[in-house]
């Protein structure tokens, strides 16, 4: 089968022809139908992340139909339409065991520790698949696994609760995916930060308060919203020090500021004002759960979580053109959200 590998750290991803792999009595067979170019795959094609083997085939963000299935599996049958969970745990060890597979002492993630979804078949452990409604296109459910994965993830880390309000920094398609999952969440308000204008136009269609950070400070005028309240999550998309900062600023009284943006430099902090003094809460925020994806998934269905603007760019399994992409998500180019349809 085509397959669109990644040969070298910082060569372009090539085509190679490999056998269409085995599965085992508890895994599946997946065809391919819509896997996503994520920002992550231009980081790892550069090579700024160890890889779990070499030649690897990309892509963590897949949906498919079942073609075969192992002699144990009975939560899928063949036909049927998933999308997949990207990291693969053993569903034993202490932390899976305790609720908490993020933290599985031998997680391998698709596309990073093994072969991903940039070919025309996957093998994956069934338990991994999620099924995908009829109402949601495959192209959607292979990005359903993780911008809004990870957003929701995010919400459950902040424990919103109903009445609450919620301020998001950064509007991309993480962002977009948390404003619409924390009003499902029961948020009352929910503020859209950005310094960009088309963002913040649509972050409004989507009924949040536009924050324009490129013509006022973003800290001040939640405040001022708030009415001196601040808010109750916070929620960094971005990755930057100074938005970061921004969001541990912006929430009041027993706030929770949820860190997933991802970021090397430090961030000042003043523990006394910020933290004790308001019993507020750092939060760290990774990878989403199995366990939450069936209910992310239901979501899309009822359209509470709008897809239909997620995926700009549809392109074939071509490495001419999944190149150009990384290409442009490296260089912040261009804003498109591609995904190969095989
Ligand atoms: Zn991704
Ligand atoms: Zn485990």
């Amino acid at each position: 089968m085509k397959s669109i590998r990644m040969v070298e750290a910082g060569k372009p991803l090539e085509l190679q022809e490999i056998p269409i792999p085995p599965i085992g009595e508890k895994d599946i067979l997946v065809r391919v139908r819509a896997a996503g170019v994520c920002h992550s795959d231009a980081h790892y094609r550069a090579g700024r992340s160890t890889m779990g083997m070499m030649p690897i085939t990309l892509g963590h963000e897949v949906a498919g139909i079942v073609e075969k299935i192992g002699a144990q599996v009975t939560n899928v049958r063949v036909g049927q339409r998933v999308c997949l969970h990207y990291n693969i745990t053993c569903g034993d060890c202490y932390y899976c065991s305790t609720g908490n597979e993020q933290f599985c002492t031998t997680v391998k993630m698709l596309g990073h520790h093994v072969d991903g979804g940039y070919m025309e078949y996957i093998a994956i452990p069934a338990r991994n698949a999620i099924p995908l409604p009829d109402e949601i296109p495959f192209e959607a459910g292979a990005t359903l696994m993780c911008a809004s994965a990870t957003a929701f993830h995010a919400l459950h880390k902040s424990r919103v609760k109903a009445g609450e309000t919620v301020a998001i920094f950064g509007v991309g398609g993480l962002g977009l995916s948390a404003i619409q999952l924390a009003r499902a969440m029961g948020a009352i308000e929910v503020y859209a930060v950005d310094i960009k204008q088309d963002k913040l136009e649509l972050a409004s269609e989507y009924n949040a308060i536009p924050v324009d950070a490129s013509r006022m400070n973003a800290v001040e005028e939640i405040r001022k919203l708030t009415k001196n309240k601040g808010v109750d999550v916070a929620i960094e998309m971005i990755g930057l020090s100074r938005t970061m900062e921004q969001a541990i600023e912006s929430v009041g009284n027993l706030g929770r500021a949820v860190m997933v943006g991802m970021n090397q430099q430090p961030v000042a902090i003043n523990t006394y004002r910020q933290v004790l003094g308001k019993e507020a809460e750092i939060i760290g925020s990774n990878d989403p759960l199995l366990q939450e994806l069936p209910l992310l998934v239901d979501l899309a269905r009822r359209k509470i979580l709008d897809t239909s603007r997620v995926v700009s760019q549809v392109i074939p399994l071509d490495a001419d053109k999944i190149n150009q992409r990384l290409d442009d998500l490296e260089g912040f180019t261009n804003d498109v959200r591609a995904v190969i349809v095989p």
